[in-house]
């Protein structure tokens, strides 16, 4: 089948990711195609009032990609390059994700086509809670779970939460993860994410006869999912050679004072003016020699041209989808690069997720050291599954995790059969 809803280019990049995993593990043909195609697409148009008075209208899209191991589940983007297509493959490997890690859902994504950074706070709540309203009828704690992802944040989960809590009666913090933890949220969740890839590195590090101290890192994205791994590889005791976000890159063999940097991003908004180091384009700043490269912000980023380029030991992928699949085909040729592929690499997000809706579920809260222990011991299965699975049959550690969350999805989908 060829989708005529999605076809973009990175979700065909999904789906030759797919076929790759589907023919490794010679998934029968009858399930391919059910595996591989979101089932159900949700897409509108909502208009919001601005502050000026105008009233403008915005696209967006909810994909919820397979319903066979318990409700769908992921994080809501606020970009304003986002399509259906995107959305759909984000969705996809958000399945492949959560079966690696194995948590009781599908794969979900829903994304909004603007750009936060020029809605006022009101705007934004107005752009959240229309959104909620129109995907009601859709989600549900037991049936999609929304989350954070590029352009979200703990407070725009309030906002869809509170929305979706007014509209169905009665107070429903399960329906959304990522929220503060003064409605219902996880300790831990926030920096979930970026402390599950540092801790990943770390293992892998260590199994590299690698000590962190030893380690230069350079970080593509200086958002949650970026700045909690440089927090968390500082803490390990890396040196954070290089970051960057939308206004450019800093780069600084010396080592950056990353919580200045901090500092300096809540107080401005971006890095821009930021004079610690010699400044480079995001681009140059992939190519900088060092330890671990993490790419943590879009997809795609990691082009043929940049991959025969790269100089770094391990690529750690805490952004979804950063590494083209010709990109990949280099990188595999080369064989002198460590790649932590993303469905493993940046999954301590969702599983703290499910740790949240698990919590919320129960009423029954736990200490943050018990949700960090939990997230690590879920996440050293993941690895070592991943390598056992890598080592059995001689592929690719990406195809590896893709291939362990594939085939367990097609497991479930094969004992529930086809109804009616
Ligand atoms: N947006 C995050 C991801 O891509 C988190 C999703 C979630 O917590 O449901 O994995």
């Amino acid at each position: 089948m060829q989708s005529r809803i999605f076809d973009s280019q990175v979700f065909n990049m999904a789906c030759r990711q797919f076929d790759a995993a589907a023919e490794i593990l010679d998934l029968p043909m009858d399930d391919r195609d059910r595996t591989k195609f979101p089932k159900r697409c949700i897409a509108v148009t909502m208009p919001v009032r601005m502050d000026d008075g105008r009233v403008e209208v915005f696209e967006a899209y909810r994909v919820q990609h397979h319903l066979s191991k318990g409700p769908t589940k992921g994080g809501t983007r606020f970009h304003p390059s986002v399509t259906v297509g995107e959305v759909a493959a984000l969705a996809m490997w958000m399945s492949w994700k959560c079966a690696l890690v194995g948590l009781p859902y599908g794969g979900a994504k829903g994304g909004v086509a603007v750009d936060p950074r020029q809605l006022s706070l009101a705007e934004k709540e107005r752009v959240s809670r229309r959104y909620m309203q129109e995907l009601v009828p859709f989600v549900g704690p037991n049936i999609d779970v929304m989350a954070p992802d590029m352009g979200t944040d703990p407070q725009t989960m309030a906002w869809m939460m509170d929305t979706y809590s007014n509209i169905v009666g009665c107070s429903t913090p399960a329906v959304v993860t990522g929220k503060p933890i003064d409605i219902g949220g996880s300790e831990g969740r926030l920096e979930s994410t970026g402390r599950g890839v540092a801790y990943l590195i770390k293992r892998y590090l260590e199994s590299h006869g690698l000590r962190p101290h030893q380690a230069t890192v350079n970080i593509q994205g200086f958002g949650n999912v970026g700045s909690h791994a440089a927090l968390g590889l500082l803490g390990y005791g890396c040196r954070i050679t290089g970051i960057s976000d939308i206004s450019g890159a800093i780069f600084n063999p010396g080592g950056i004072d990353v919580h200045e940097a901090l500092r300096h991003v809540e107080a401005n908004g971006t890095l821009e003016g930021y004079m610690e180091g010699d400044r480079l384009t995001n681009d140059e700043l992939l190519l900088q020699k060092c330890t671990v490269l993490v790419p943590a912000a879009l997809e795609r980023v990691i082009t043929v041209k940049v991959a025969r380029k790269l100089k770094c030991r391990f690529l750690a992928e805490a952004a979804n989808g950063p590494t083209t699949v010709s990109a990949d085909a280099v990188l595999d040729e080369r064989g002198d690069i460590e790649v932590i592929p993303d469905v493993l690499c940046n999954s301590g997000g969702v599983i703290c997720s499910y740790f949240e809706w698990v919590q919320d579920l129960q009423s029954l809260f736990w200490e943050h050291d018990e949700v960090l222990r939990k997230l690590f011991d879920i996440l050293d299965k993941a690895r070592h599954s991943v390598e056992t699975q890598k080592e059995r049959l001689g592929i690719s550690r990406r195809n590896a995790a893709l291939t362990l969350g594939i085939e367990r999805v097609a497991r479930a989908k094969a004992l529930r059969g086809i109804f009616p």
